[in-house]
């Protein structure tokens, strides 16, 4: 490991602990050539989760998609911040533990319609009825951001 002060590779490890909750081995190292102390961590690397389109094109994993999935679906209800951020996390949770490098959007969308209606009917209809026409998350938002967009319109 390179020391950050002088940049010469010879450090030596001094303590060696767990961290993070053993999600992480924590290294403090000196330097060997001009005795700088610094700390490194260790981690179990976590594949990139992909996500299938319908269209059939894959992109990464991203939770604020679903965020602001179920917020449009969600919007003027009676759902906390909390609660959005909850769910996505159940979500993610979800989609972990199938222990999968690959998804469909289409799964995702079950485990949020799955959830969803356990928090607001209302919301859960909004998002289904679009959803289920969609299977896809990207075309999906889109149209519920111009919807919601009329709607606003509307209303004002
Ligand atoms: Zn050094």
């Amino acid at each position: 490991m390179e020391c950050p002060n002088c940049h010469q590779n010879a450090s030596r490890v001094i303590d060696s602990r767990p961290s993070d909750e053993n999600r992480a081995i924590r290294r403090r190292r000196e330097c060997e050539n001009c005795g700088f102390r610094f700390t490194t961590f260790e981690r179990v690397e976590t594949a990139p989760l992909l996500v299938i389109k319908n269209d059939g094109t894959r992109e990464p994993f991203n939770r604020k998609k679903i965020l602001h999935g179920v917020m449009a679906a969600g919007q003027k209800r009676p759902i906390t911040s909390e609660q959005f951020e909850h769910l996505v996390d159940d979500v993610e949770n979800k989609v972990r533990k199938l222990g999968v490098s690959e998804i469909t959007s289409k799964k995702i969308g079950d485990f949020v319609m799955e959830d969803l209606a356990n928090i607001d009917d209302v919301a859960y209809i909004r998002f289904a009825s679009i959803y289920r026409e969609f299977k896809d998350m990207s075309s999906f938002m889109k149209t519920m951001e111009d919807m919601m967009a009329k709607r606003g319109k509307e209303n004002n």
